[in-house]
């Protein structure tokens, strides 16, 4: 937690379950990815966190955008975003959207089938386009890609087939997963995408640009790398499958940006045990699955918890949130243990909130509001 969080929260005591996010580090990881990446186009996935306040500083920043619908570029135009500076990403879009981002000024949109090279050539026709590639997202924390992109002779052919249809063939995709903890995985990747650059060279279309998607990892309970180490394998893998003419570069970062910007402040509701030999004790907090903490799905994305007893003893629990569903627990295989001393009423922080949280709320299930989030 940063010291502007610290004093935010003691100062102003909002209720909880609240997010409290810290602009200027926001601000940090922006410029320490276009540190590490000199000359890569950075466009944020909107999707990790889509508040104003943080849009507003990367608007500021020269960033780009990844927009996932048509809402998102609405809310980013309406920012004064420039609509060169949005791309369409998502490789599922209805047909009215893509006419209407279009419509905006709208010039980049991704596909990964057919169906949607067809749909983009009618309602957008012209623009620029790439495809997206099927990845294997191994070592990645919350994996996306068996749903999206596809094989590489599938995008060395619907790449022929959008620059048939008069679209602007530009390049190729992809996401190695997010929460990606294996640096050299983007380096397989890039070696895929070479091949078909290589292949539609020798049919006389030339790819100008690689977007090289999300997943750069931050710091949840565990360690990870850091981005500079990403960046490095990232640039020797380029220069390795490329030489020295590289195609135009895109990130796509989102977790990376807003992550460690913020912690959510959530209250003990009831601690309690199912039994009475030495029962491991439930935690129950005053937020939960549906009130933003999706991600721990699975178990998947394991948030640092943090109390005021520093260094006190500590035991093992099972963590759940306040509603009456029984998916509705949040930690019980990955090992956390809270102080012997916790109370009801006792305030926990949980880190590296600021992405894919507020989001992820629900909008009123079992009455409870989505989560209050607090920018400063
Ligand atoms: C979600 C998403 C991102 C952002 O991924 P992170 O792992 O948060 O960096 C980037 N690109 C696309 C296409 C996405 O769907």
């Amino acid at each position: 937690m940063t010291l502007k969080i610290a004093h935010f929260l003691n100062e102003n005591r909002p209720s909880t379950p609240c997010l409290v996010i810290d602009l200027d580090v926001v601000t940090a990881r922006y410029r320490r990815l276009q540190d590490s990446l000199p000359g890569v186009v950075i466009s944020y996935a909107v999707k990790a966190n889509p508040a104003r306040p943080v849009l507003e500083i990367l608007n500021a920043g020269g960033s780009h955008f990844d927009a996932a619908s048509i809402y998102e570029i609405e809310d980013l135009l309406a920012l004064g975003v420039t609509p060169d500076r949005i791309v369409y990403g998502n490789t599922i879009k209805k047909e009215g959207d893509i006419a209407a981002a279009h419509a905006h000024g709208v010039r980049l949109f991704a596909f990964d089938s057919e169906a949607e090279v067809e749909k983009l050539a009618r309602s957008a026709p012209g623009a620029g386009v790439y495809c997206r590639i099927i990845t294997t997202c191994e070592g990645a924390d919350w994996p996306l890609s068996r749903k999206f992109g596809c094989e590489l002779d599938m995008a060395h052919n619907l790449l022929l087939m959008a620059r048939d249809l008069g679209l602007d063939a530009q390049g190729l995709s992809f996401h190695v997963g997010s929460q990606q903890t294996n640096p050299r995985q983007w380096g397989h990747a890039i070696k895929r995408a070479a091949q078909v650059f290589h292949s539609l060279a020798d049919q006389g279309l030339e790819l100008k640009m690689l977007n090289l998607g999300g997943g750069f990892p931050v710091r949840y309970r565990k360690e990870v790398p850091e981005i500079e180490e990403v960046a490095a394998a990232i640039m020797e893998a380029m220069r390795r499958e490329f030489g020295d003419t590289l195609p135009r570069m895109f990130i796509e970062p989102g977790r990376i940006i807003t992550a460690d910007a913020g912690i959510i402040q959530t209250e003990v509701v009831l601690i309690s045990t199912k039994n009475y030999d030495n029962g491991v004790r439930w935690v129950y907090l005053d937020v939960g699955k549906f009130g933003g903490l999706a991600e721990t799905m699975d178990e998947a994305i394991q948030y640092p918890l943090a109390t005021h007893y520093n260094g006190a003893a500590s035991g093992p629990v099972v963590i759940a949130g306040p509603t009456c569903d029984g998916a509705d627990i949040l930690y019980e295989n990955a090992g956390y243990s809270l102080p012997l001393d916790l109370k009801v009423g006792d305030k926990i922080q949980i880190g590296g909130a600021g992405a894919y949280t507020t989001t992820y709320a629900s909008i009123c299930f079992n009455g409870f509001p989505p989560l209050q989030a607090h920018y400063i």
